[in-house]
């Protein structure tokens, strides 16, 4: 039973590595390693059973991002195997990890220099690299972030169980396609109010993510000084803080003509789809300073913010004659002040002008696409970009194929909005192959010198494997669907992988097979039985039990 499982386990592996190793194809040179392992495996790998046979070893000026993926790793360890791997120093004869970037570690720097092919690091790309005659393997980050990176990579390559730890005798290296991987967390109550949020956003700077986007809205309160508004605002600086930790960066979300719920009556919009009738009109003049003097308040109160997005609908918007058309209209006069004062505080901080809902009638029509034309011919100096929406089955909010030329055509940068949570949403854990391989599609349709990726819109923790698919497609836009469910299956099951996969495979909403239910039944009852407690402990498994029990399995 064990040996099976084992075999099985290792068959997802050893696909895993061959995707890395056929990713580092078109890196830098890296060849697989000899092997040190029995005869029995099929794959070259290290194994550790106690905690002195491996260090993990920082530079003296390791980043606060090295050192938080340093803890990750042996926290992962810990938990999956029991074993407390030893810092610092290795021990006479032992193995060593050693991790960091050139600046941060000397070992670090004289492996790059030795090695002139790893030393030729694109931006954020790192190397992983078993060196049998050393007993070390090099995580090498080109960055910070790329150091974490690479850690997220190398522990997706080891294989865990109770008392043991298989390193992969290998050395790949890989670097991002796209600046920004970015994850847009909704802020409501089923992320903020979870003890597991921290730990979730440091996991996506392991799958390589770099940037958190939060969406403040003033609309939820009724006055800045609001007691809840200052408590979100302590959460918000929380989650950036703990994004900071791990090397991202940070984004704040704002709608152009967002209110507090105390707004005066006299400088209200008029009335527009989704759009709550406290937001302030830009086009009177006293609701345009008061739009200001909030946003300023709301700016001033973080010492750092790395970029801003500007919202225009769903909600935003006014409905008066001088708001009309609302794109170049309403909208521009209110985004156009905030994007000035947001650059004036923070000079470095990107600045991105979205389009989400404008191809809406409501919103004029086509008038979207003038200000596209616009920001193209007389770009702010504060703008670093456009970002369309992306949402196929929207029936307002899709991007066809000649849209997207449109946006193309201005020329400037471009970063992604995807809707990964509103279509066909359902409880538990979401499975939508046809969907995200649609997204993935239309991303790459986009010209690849002016994409620089995007942030995924998250509402839930269901849309856990749709963030984890985008911030592999950041990296690499042709990685597969399959491709990315094998690696998280393999990363958040371990050695109950396969049978993981083959519920995902019919959890997903796009399979009609007709003994579904039944198999879903079947394969969920054998990984009930036995997966690893710290796979049962994970929140992945609960929203991965509750979408099987929509379709009839633990009953
Ligand atoms: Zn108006």
């Amino acid at each position: 039973m064990y040996r099976n499982q084992s075999i099985k386990w290792m068959a997802v592996l050893v696909l895993g590595i061959t995707i890395l190793q056929h990713r580092a194809a078109a890196q830098p040179e890296f060849e697989q390693a000899p092997s040190e392992s029995g005869p029995e495996h099929a794959q070259p790998v290290v194994s550790i059973t106690k905690g002195r046979e491996l260090s993990v070893s920082l530079g003296p000026n390791a980043s606060p991002a090295e050192k938080r993926a340093a803890e990750l790793l042996i926290d992962a360890v810990r938990q999956r195997t029991g074993i407390e791997l030893s810092t610092g120093n290795p021990a006479p004869g032992s193995h060593a990890l050693v991790l960091g970037t050139a600046q941060s570690h000397p070992l670090v720097r004289d492996y790059l220099a030795r090695r002139n092919d790893a030393g030729r690091l694109s931006t954020d790309g790192f190397v992983v690299a078993w060196e049998p005659g050393e007993k070390r393997w090099y995580v090498a980050g080109q960055s910070p972030g790329g150091a974490v990176a690479g850690v997220g990579r190398l522990l997706r390559g080891i294989r865990f169980e109770q008392g043991r730890l298989w390193l992969p005798a290998a050395r790949f290296s890989d670097a991002p396609a796209m600046p920004i991987r970015g994850i847009y967390l909704w802020a409501r109550d089923p992320y903020f109010k979870s003890t597991n949020l921290d730990r979730y956003i440091e996991e996506f700077a392991l799958w390589g993510g770099n940037s958190l986007a939060l969406w403040f809205e003033l609309g939820m309160f009724s006055s800045f000084e609001d007691p809840q508004a200052q408590h979100w605002l302590e959460a918000y600086r929380r989650c950036f803080e703990t994004a900071q930790r791990v090397g991202m960066k940070t984004t704040l979300i704002l709608v152009a003509n967002d209110a507090y719920q105390s707004s005066a009556k006299q400088l209200r919009i008029s009335p527009i789809i989704g759009c709550p009738g406290h937001y302030l009109c830009p086009s009177k003049p006293e609701g345009a300073r008061q739009l200001l003097t909030w946003q300023d308040q709301l700016i001033k109160s973080f010492s750092h913010l790395d970029g801003l997005i500007i919202f225009p609908a769903d909600p935003g918007g006014c409905s008066c004659a001088d708001c009309t058309p609302w794109p170049t209209e309403g909208f521009w006069r209110a985004a156009q002040p905030l994007g000035e004062r947001f650059h004036e505080r923070f000079p470095e901080a990107d600045v991105w002008v979205a389009f989400w809902h404008l191809h809406h009638p409501t919103f004029g029509g086509e008038n979207w696409q003038q200000l596209v034309k616009l920001l193209g011919k007389h770009r702010p100096a504060w703008l670093t970009g456009i970002q369309p929406g992306m949402a196929p089955h929207h029936r307002f909010a899709k991007v066809t194929p000649a849209e997207q030329q449109i946006y193309a055509d201005a020329g400037l940068p471009l970063s992604l909005f995807p809707e990964v949570s509103m279509y066909r949403n359902h409880g538990g854990m979401l499975v939508k192959k046809g969907y995200w391989e649609q997204m993935r599609a239309e991303m790459t349709r986009y010209p690849a010198g002016q994409m620089r990726g995007g942030w995924p819109y998250s509402e839930r923790w269901n849309t856990d494997i749709a963030n984890v698919a985008f911030l592999c497609w950041f990296w690499n836009p042709q990685k597969t669907v399959d491709a990315v469910l094998d690696e998280y299956a393999s990363w958040y099951f371990g050695p109950s992988a396969p049978e993981a996969r083959q519920l995902l495979q019919l959890l997903d909403d796009g399979n009609r097979a007709p003994d579904r239910e039944a198999k879903v039944r079947e394969v969920f009852a054998k990984l009930d039985r036995q997966l690893p407690g710290w796979v049962r402990e994970d929140w992945r498994w609960k929203e991965i039990a509750t979408s099987a029990a929509r379709l009839g399995a633990g009953k």
